[in-house]
Parts: C-alpha cells; sequence; structure tokens
C-alpha cells in the first residue's frame, strides 16, 4: 500500500538524531536486496560460481575504496567504519564461510553469501558489548554491497541527488551516509537500522535530522511526497495537512534558532545558576574526533576509547604508533586533560593473532583490565607509550571493567614496571600522571571507599554499571524497557561513590551516556558530580542546561529522589520539577 496523495500519515520510529526538517522525499532504495534467490550449481559449475562470487567481491571492495578516498574532511573521523567494512569483504567468516557453503551445499553465491552472513549476524548481535553488537549491522552493508554487484543490482547513488531533499531509504550504509551532501540533503529516514547504528552517529555528525527502524517508510512513501522528519521525536509525517505543515514549520524555525544560540555560548564556561562551576568534556574514539569536542566547547577528554585504534587490523599495534596517536590527541587538546582509557576490548576477531575466546557469557568473560592483565606484553606496550606521551602534556589514565583491588594493584605494578624500563632505555616520559578507574562493574562501587585510596579519581560507566546492577543484557530487547539510568539501585550505588570519593578526597566523574541526557542531568548535579563526559555533539546542550540549574534546588531534589523506590516515580518527580526546562531544550518557545 502507498501513501494516498491526500491523507495525512504519521509513522513511528526510533530517534536517529535531533532536528526537524521538511521537504519533499527522495526514494533512493524500495527493495534493496532483501529477495534473494536459491538455487543449485552443477558439479562442474561450482568453480565458475566461485570465480563469480570471488569478481563480485573485489567490485564491491573496489567501490568501497574509492568511495573511502572522496570522503569529505568533516567525515574523516568516521572513515575507520569504512575501512573496517573494507576488511570484512575477505572476512573468515563472511567470505571464507560462503565459499565453502558453495562448494559443499553446491548453492549459489548469493544464496550462500546470505547464509553466512545471518550466521555471522547472530555471533554479533548476540554479544552484549555494544560496540561489537553493532558490527552485525556492518556485515549487513558489505553483505549488501557484494549483494548489489552479484546481481547486478543498482547502487545507492546518493552523490547524484542535485536538489534539496529528503532521502527515504531502506536502509542506509555508513558508506552511503558518508556520500550526503549536505547542501542537498536535508534528513534522511530508513526502515532499518536503529540508535547505535553508525549510520545515526554519521547523522549525529552531520546534524542533520534522522528518524530510522520506521519498517514501512519506503512502503507508504514516494518521491516527490511532501513529507516531515522530526528526529526528536522520532516521527515522520506523510502529506502533512495546512495545519501540520503550519505547526512544524514554527517548531523547526524555533528548534534551529534555538539550537544556533546554543552553540554559539557552547565555547563559554557551565556555570550553574547559582555560580557552581562544572567541567563538560568529550569522548572520543580517535584523534580527528578532537576537533569536534574543541567546536563543541568541550574542556578537555574526558574518555578516549583506545580500542578502535585495534579493531580493524589483523595484528597489534607497535608502541611506537600508539603514541604517535595519543601524543596528536594530547597536543591538540593542550593544556587541556586528555583520559586514556586503556584497551577495552575481549580479543576481538579482527586481531587474529588472539582470536576471541569461546564465551558463553562475553559481557562476563575475558574482557578490558582482565583481558590485558592476562596479556601483560599487549598492555605493557600501550602503558609505555602513555607514559612517554605523558611527558607532553596534560594526561589521566583511566582503567576499565575494574571490579576489584588487585587489578589496580597489579596495573599499578605494570606501570613502575614501563616506567623503569623506559627510565633504563633513557627514554623521556612522565610516570607521576592522574590513575583512575572505571566504576562500572557493581564490585568496584560497592568498594569504592577502600579503591578511592589506590586511585586518584573515578569515572563513572554507567553503559555497564546499569547493565550489570539490574542484569539486564542490553543486546536483549525484550528487557530493554527495564534498562534505565534512574533505577533507585543505580541512583543509590552512585551516590555511593561520589561520597566514598569524596571522604577520601578523590573526585568522581562521569563518561557514560547517562551524563548526555538532559533528564538525568538534575541528579548528576545535585549527587555533585563536576565533571561529565559525552559525545562532542551532546556538549552545547548538557552546558546551556547547567546555566539554567541551581545546584541547591537540585541538591533537595535528589535527596527526595533517593526515597522513591521506583524508575516511574523518580521520572515524575524530574519532570514536575524541570520538565518545562527539558521540553524547551527540545521545542524551544
Ligand atoms: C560505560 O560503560 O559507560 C562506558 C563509558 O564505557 P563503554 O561504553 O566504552 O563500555
Ligand atoms: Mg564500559
Amino acid at each position: 500500500m502507498q501513501a494516498d496523495q491526500t491523507e495525512e500519515i504519521t509513522l513511528h520510529g526510533i530517534r536517529g538524531s535531533q532536528g526537524i526538517c521538511i521537504g519533499k522525499a527522495y526514494l533512493v532504495d524500495r527493495e534493496g536486496v532483501d529477495v534473494v534467490e536459491r538455487y543449485y550449481i552443477d558439479k562442474e559449475d561450482v568453480k565458475d560460481e566461485l570465480n563469480r562470487f570471488k569478481a563480485g567481491v573485489n567490485k564491491a571492495k573496489n567501490e568501497l575504496a574509492g568511495i573511502i578516498q572522496d570522503i569529505p574532511e568533516d567525515l574523516r573521523q568516521h572513515a575507520y567504519i569504512l575501512e573496517t567494512h573494507l576488511l570484512l569483504h575477505k572476512d573468515k567468516m563472511l567470505y571464507g564461510k560462503t565459499i565453502e557453503l558453495i562448494k559443499n551445499e553446491q548453492i549459489n553465491g548469493e544464496w550462500a553469501l546470505k547464509k553466512a552472513s545471518a550466521e555471522a549476524k547472530s555471533i554479533f548481535k548476540n554479544i552484549s558489548d555494544p560496540y561489537l553488537q553493532a558490527r552485525a549491522a556492518d556485515i549487513e552493508h558489505v553483505t549488501d554491497r557484494i549483494l548489489r554487484h552479484l546481481m547486478g543490482a543498482k547502487d545507492v547513488d546518493i552523490s547524484g541527488i542535485n536538489k534539496r531533499v529528503i532521502l527515504v531509504a531502506n536502509n542506509l550504509s555508513p558508506a552511503e551516509t558518508s556520500q550526503i551532501q549536505l547542501d542537498r540533503v536535508m534528513g534522511f529516514i530508513t526502515d532499518r537500522g536503529g540508535e547505535t547504528s553508525h549510520t545515526s552517529i554519521i547523522a549525529r555528525t552531520l546534524e542533520i535530522p534522522a528518524v530510522m527502524g520506521l519498517e514501512r517508510a519506503t512502503a507508504l512513501i514516494n518521491s516527490e511526497d511532501l513529507i516531515i522528519v522530526d528526529g526528536n521525536e522520532g516521527i515522520v509525517i506523510v502529506n502533512p495537512e495546512e495545519e501540520t505543515l503550519v505547526h512544524y514549520e514554527e517548531l523547526s524555525r524555533r528548534y534551529e534558532a534555538h539550537k544556533k544560540d546554543v552553540v554559539r555560548k557552547s565555547g563559554l564556561p557551565a556555570t550553574s545558576a547559582d555560580g557552581r562551576r562544572f567541567h563538560i568534556m568529550g569522548n572520543i574514539e580517535l584523534p580527528e574526533e578532537v576537533v569536534a569536542v574543541k567546536d563543541h566547547g568541550g574542556e578537555g577528554i574526558g574518555l578516549f576509547r583506545t580500542e578502535f585504534l585495534y579493531l580493524s587490523r589483523n595484528d597489534f599495534p607497535e608502541e611506537q604508533e600508539l603514541f604517535d596517536q595519543y601524543l596528536e590527541v594530547i597536543e591538540l587538546m593542550a593544556p587541556q586533560p586528555v583520559t586514556i582509557r586503556t584497551l577495552d576490548i575481549n580479543g576481538d576477531k579482527e586481531i587474529e593473532s588472539t582470536p576471541s575466546p569461546d564465551e558463553a557469557n562475553p559481557a562476563l568473560g575475558l574482557r578490558a583490565i582482565r583481558f590485558c592483565l592476562k596479556n601483560p606484553d599487549i598492555f605493557k606496550t600501550q602503558l609505555r607509550a602513555i607514559l612517554r606521551a605523558a611527558a607532553h602534556g596534560n594526561v589521566r589514565i583511566l582503567l576499565p571493567m575494574i571490579s576489584g583491588a588487585e587489578e589496580i594493584t597489579k596495573s599499578i605494578q605494570l606501570l613502575d614496571e614501563a616506567s623503569e624500563e623506559l627510565k633504563a632505555e633513557g627514554v623521556e616520559h612522565r610516570r607521576d600522571i592522574e590513575l583512575g578507574i572505571m566504576i562500572e562493574i557493581p564490585s568496584a562501587a560497592v568498594m569504592a571507599d577502600m579503591l578511592a585510596d589506590l586511585v586518584d579519581f573515578f569515572s563513572i560507566g554507567t553503559n555497564d554499571l546499569v547493565q550489570y546492577t539490574l542484569a539486564i543484557d542490553r543486546g536483549n530487547r525484550h528487557v530493554a524497557h527495564l534498562y534505565s539510568p534512574m533505577h533507585p539501585a543505580v541512583i543509590r550505588l552512585i551516590r555511593h561513590v561520589v561520597d566514598a570519593g569524596r571522604h577520601r578526597g578523590k573526585k568522581t566523574y562521569m563518561c557514560g551516556e547517562m551524563a548526555a541526557d538532559p533528564m538525568h542531568l538534575p541528579i548528576l548535579m545535585g549527587l555533585g558530580i563536576e565533571e561529565l563526559s559525552m559525545a562532542p555533539q551532546s556538549i552545547p546542550k548538557i552546558k546551556n542546561m547547567i546555566r539554567k540549574i541551581n545546584t541547591s534546588d537540585v541538591e533537595k531534589l535528589t535527596a527526595v529522589i533517593l526515597q522513591q523506590s521506583s524508575v516511574e516515580d523518580i521520572q515524575q518527580i524530574i519532570t514536575d520539577a524541570y520538565g518545562d526546562l527539558l521540553h524547551e531544550d527540545i521545542y524551544p518557545q
């Protein structure tokens, strides 16, 4: 069924990127490559089928390599996503498995690839680590590109669009999204995808509205249909009536004016209405993102997730390579602090020298600090690079997934060894830098008073802390509705950590997603967390909200919140007190 020319329809999806746009739809990909035929190959034709498959893979690879080369400057920081895709084309799970299936089952390349891809995706989808989970979408994008070449289907040619439109697609890959030209594309909507997909991350970098996961958008919308994309609410309105149109034009105008104002003020400090100074920092994955942190008013790097430098490759990086990367970040950010978090990985499959262990519960497995302490050589290489880079600026070290004291003392021992070695080699470095731990495992939160004596600061990682405290696997959609940083147990744990640190003169920061949500801000300010770190694009709005909030008010509010036993009651208290302010951020007056 397609939309009646006159009928207004509202579609509900997932918020991909904030903002509102109104314009003509441009349908780029109705069917995608969803429909794949299955047929058998005669034994004597298997070799030809293998060659046809390999040729398809090579064409897809070459096409992607061309896209990477032409990637615009402002999206360079996301090129690593596409480079990962490039590697996936020849990955064992995808390429190797497809070849095996063509040979063993004598089936056509398309079907074999779909089958291999489905298996690989299901493995990643069952991992609770969100980064590894996102690899399922990466596999899907690579599969689609190869399938298009095998089936002779047309690629989505976004670069050829010559008028201002809103893209409507079954699925946009990060490669396609990176080709978006901002003077032509106002926003986009997709049937597939979700909030944490790489495509929506790129949309947020481009700062254009996007709504994803609409399921039926390509079936209901035609090119040239007038549509409204409301990325703030995650809705799309097709063929709006005059009244709706006028309403959204006004909303859009107010939102744009408000956004400009917020960004204009992002360079100013984040000082609460009653004069308390907060520090808002940026989370980055690669050195290229430092520019975005600075442009959005970030006052340092609160979390440098270093694992990305290890992911899309078959070996471990050398000390010098790591040093060069860290130095780049430190020099760009100087004199403001850079918090380098040590490797948070569990032997990702790209690192072929240490294949991922076969674990039933990877989120509870050999991750992060556990992996590093089991592989001290790999860990020490990174620690040496950090200590060397620290000689050139303001550096803090942050250890991930700490569950107790031993992991800290062992890490300190390795840091001392690394420093001794560098000293003996006469290499310039600095040992007396701040050492902090991520508080993201409940055992560490409970023991925060004892751990405080071993470190200089805490940084709360709510993404994992919520998951482990509430026993909610983030990868399991059946319990996703229960995942809430506003759960009383989470708030009490955070309060305990902040108090334990304060009593021992140690600061508590936050770098999990909770810090980037304006709804949670009153609680965090009320608990006295003065340094919050988040994705660069969230910095201006959080700074802006802080300026409107009075700390003595939120302290009182937090005391009331700490007496509540349900998420719903806590949300209600915040909405009653700050609902207008929060609404104003999305729909300014
Ligand atoms: C967290 O767990 O909150 C965190 C910041 O770490 P990551 O998202 O990298 O696991
Ligand atoms: Mg974490």
